[in-house]
């Protein structure tokens, strides 16, 4: 072939290359789209398949297909990880993993250093859920923790959702002497001993699946395991976010008798709020140099955004938007209860000092929402209530009131 044209012909597979590539970016919709340049897209898939060989060398030079060396910066393309097969895909969406992108040409460009188990999928310990309660498919759990995950805007690279159905209380004490000091009660058993097993094993696995903690974060696993271990076996009511490590994080709970699939939902998004959230206490207290108890003035933020999140998470997911009145509403009928109640109480009067400080402008929406108050420790300076205006909110967060069948917080109390 004369030089000219061959360098024609490789000008218009660069071209074609290029489309390719925009194809990878955007998955198998392509095919059924409509638009001319869609379907240039669909055929070039199908070039592609047939002279891969031709083509390979060249996708070097484009970003997308780029060699990915580490799982971060891969997820952050393919949130789900990359599958060689859809073979290899639908074996780990069966071990209740989000089912990775296929693509063997990106695959191959990255997997001998990303495949670290061999099992043609690379990065794929992201999200996954599973639930033992009858009720709440596993499919439906990964939706939720799908959905707590892609609103965050800096998560962690691994999330797991875990739910099991409990009975109802043995007695009306708290039974802290089983469950480490924590003030969870024994409940009757809904899960058979062989359930209980499986419950137990799902945890374990996933812990000791997980690829993106580091050695001195590995040490306390065992630890990890064991306490969950006394807490599903002495069914008991517990609903909380173990984060074995930074990158690896999960929010659990067990799902009493006298819950509804609502509350069970707004309680799971509440619970993977802590886990999405970066800083919490626990984390900030040995960066600022605290004892994590002597910050528990803090808690009332934590538990308030959490709650917001998780009412306004179910409300998303159940296509309501009522969750603001059902906010104010419950600490309405919660401060009749207790007019003395302080807010540090409990989530409910929490909650809606969240809609107080959105009102009066000290805080966003948005920013609660996508867990950016707590990407630093800042968070713990600015919502201590000694400054001005939290002082302000602890004085000011019962003045809700109910009228033409609105709860509101008064004016007084927004623009005061
Ligand atoms: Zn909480």
């Amino acid at each position: 072939m004369a030089p000219n044209s061959e360098k024609k012909r490789l000008t218009s597979l660069y071209d074609l290359l290029r489309t390719i590539l925009t194809c990878e970016g955007c998955g198998k919709k392509v095919v059924t789209m409509k638009t001319s340049t869609k379907r240039r897209c669909a055929a070039s898939v199908v070039v592609a398949v047939t002279f891969s060989g031709f083509f390979q060398p060249v996708a070097a030079f484009e970003g997308s297909i780029k060699k990915h060396k580490s799982c971060e910066t891969l997820l952050k393309k393919f949130p789900n990880g990359v599958a060689e097969s859809k073979a290899a895909a639908n074996k780990v969406a069966r071990d209740g993993f989000v089912k990775p992108k296929v693509s063997k040409l990106l695959y191959r460009q990255s997997s001998k250093l990303l495949d670290r188990n061999n099992n043609g999928v690379m990065c794929v310990s992201t999200r996954m859920a599973r639930s033992f309660a009858p009720g709440i498919s596993s499919t439906e759990l990964l939706g939720w923790v799908d959905a707590a995950v892609e609103q965050m805007a800096k998560p962690p690279l691994d999330f797991m959702g875990m739910i099991w159905p409990v009975g109802t209380p043995l007695d009306d004490q708290p039974d802290p002497q089983v469950f480490d000091g924590a003030p969870f009660s024994e409940h009757t058993d809904v899960l058979s001993p062989n359930e209980i097993k499986k419950a137990v094993s799902y945890f374990r696995k996933w812990q000791l699946g997980l690829q993106n903690c580091t050695k001195a974060e590995t040490k306390g696993f065992r630890d990890g395991v064991a306490v969950v271990k006394r807490w599903i076996e002495g069914a008991a009511d517990v609903a909380t976010a173990p984060d074995p490590c930074f990158n690896s994080r999960s929010g659990v709970m067990a799902w009493t008798a006298a819950q509804d699939k609502t509350t069970a939902k707004e309680t799971f998004f509440h619970e993977s709020y802590h886990g999405l959230s970066n800083y919490l206490l626990n984390r900030c207290a040995p960066i600022i140099g605290r004892e994590e108890d002597s910050l528990n003035n803090l808690r009332w933020f934590g538990e308030g955004t959490a709650e917001y999140f998780g009412l306004y998470m179910a409300a998303k997911d159940d296509d309501r938007d009522d969750y603001t009145q059902k906010i104010l509403k419950r600490a309405f009928l919660d401060l009749q209860g207790d007019p003395r109640i302080s807010l540090d109480a409990n989530a409910y009067v929490q909650a809606a000092a969240m809609v107080l400080m959105i009102q009066r402008g000290l805080i966003t929406e948005s920013k609660i929402l996508d867990g950016s108050y707590f990407h630093s420790c800042n968070w713990i300076k600015t919502f201590d209530p000694s400054q001005a205006e939290m002082i302000y909110i602890f004085e000011n967060f019962k003045k809700i009131e109910y009228s033409g069948g609105r709860y509101f917080y008064s004016e007084s109390a927004v623009s005061g």
